[in-house]
Formats: structure tokens, C-alpha cells, sequence
């Protein structure tokens, strides 16, 4: 049995987005190694191969928008089992790219189809065809809503992506106890 230590339990999700925000995390270069002396990294596509999101965990940051069952599952499931979740990026925060699903779809099970065979016939280069083994597209949602529209959301860290500068400035805090202030065009600018 290991010994309990003080780090926070840290992890990072990724919904319905282009991994950019993540990658963006990466660009702490450096600091990341500061950050490793503070916290557990428990939960990441960029740091294991766990599976299950587990309990206790102290801060998480959410990218992308909730956009399919998969999406939807891990939301209340993290949420359940998170002190802090922060809104990372645009498409948590506002639906962004994602959502330009719900300009052209009305949400209904036949436009729902539509979006497939756009996505994996009309626009493949070969092999044009519907993923057909049951469980491998996760089914998606009438429509795609920002992450504080399914669970309640501590923090909002916007940008597409946030700037690795303003990752850290609002996890560093958070790891003295504090709150980041998020003001300011440097913390909130879209985009
Ligand atoms: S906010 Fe931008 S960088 Fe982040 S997942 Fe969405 S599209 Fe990608």
C-alpha cells in the first residue's frame, strides 16, 4: 500500500474536440515537470492508458464540446467524481467547431444519419462506408452542447486553444490553494 501523499489528483478529458487544447497543455514544455512535483496525473489521453476515470479526483481539465453517448457518460461520471472541473477550450466552453452540427441538423435520428454519411461516405477518400460493427461509433446526441449545459463547471478557461501562458496561469494557482482570476482580455479572449 502506498503512502498518501499531499499532490492534488489531477486529470485531463477529451470530448468532442480536435485535441488542440490538449496539445496547447503540452506546450508547458518545461513547466510540466513543475507541475508533475505538485500533482498525481490520474485521468489522460496524453499520460496513460487507464481506462475508467476514477474517484477522488481533485481538478480536471474538459476539453471538447458533449457531442455523442461516450461524451455524455464520461461528463456525469467525472463530474460525480471531481472536486474542480474546468471548461477547457471553446468547444467545452461554447460548443465551437462541434456544434456547427447543430446549424445544418435538425436532430432527429435522419439528420443524425445524414451527419454519418457525410462524415464517413460522401467525404471519405476510400473505403466509403458506415462503421457497421455494433458499439464503434458511439450514438450521437440530437445536438451538441457546451460542457456546463450537461454538468455544473468550476471554471471556464476559453481559447482555441488556450494559450499554454494561460493554462498555467489558471492551473498555478489552484495548486497553492487559490483561485485563478480569470479576467482580463488575456484569460477570456475566444479563439
Ligand atoms: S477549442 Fe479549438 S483547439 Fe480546443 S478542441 Fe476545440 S477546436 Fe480544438
Amino acid at each position: 500500500m502506498t503512502a498518501p501523499t499531499n499532490k492534488l489528483r489531477f486529470a485531463t478529458v477529451w470530448l468532442a474536440g480536435c485535441s488542440g487544447c490538449h496539445m496547447s497543455f503540452l506546450d508547458l514544455d518545461e513547466w510540466l515537470f513543475e507541475l508533475a512535483e505538485h500533482v498525481d496525473v490520474v485521468f489522460s489521453p496524453v499520460a496513460s492508458d487507464i481506462k475508467a476515470y476514477p474517484e477522488q479526483v481533485d481538478v480536471c481539465l474538459v476539453e471538447g464540446a458533449v457531442a455523442n453517448a461516450d461524451n455524455l457518460e464520461l461528463a456525469l461520471q467525472l463530474r460525480q467524481r471531481t472536486r474542480m472541473v474546468i471548461s477547457f477550450g471553446d468547444c467545452a466552453v461554447t460548443g465551437n467547431v462541434p456544434a456547427l452540427r447543430n446549424l445544418w441538423s435538425d436532430g432527429d435520428q435522419a439528420s443524425r444519419q445524414a451527419v454519418l454519411e457525410r462524415a464517413y461516405v460522401e467525404l471519405a477518400d476510400s473505403g466509403a462506408q458506415h462503421p457497421h460493427a455494433p458499439g464503434i461509433v458511439p450514438e450521437l446526441l440530437e445536438r451538441v452542447r457546451p460542457l456546463h449545459e450537461v454538468i455544473p463547471v468550476d471554471l471556464y478557461l476559453p481559447g482555441c486553444p488556450p494559450s499554454a501562458e494561460r493554462i498555467r496561469a489558471a492551473i498555478e494557482p489552484l495548486l497553492k490553494g487559490e483561485l485563478p482570476a480569470m479576467d482580463g482580455r488575456a484569460m477570456l479572449k475566444f479563439g
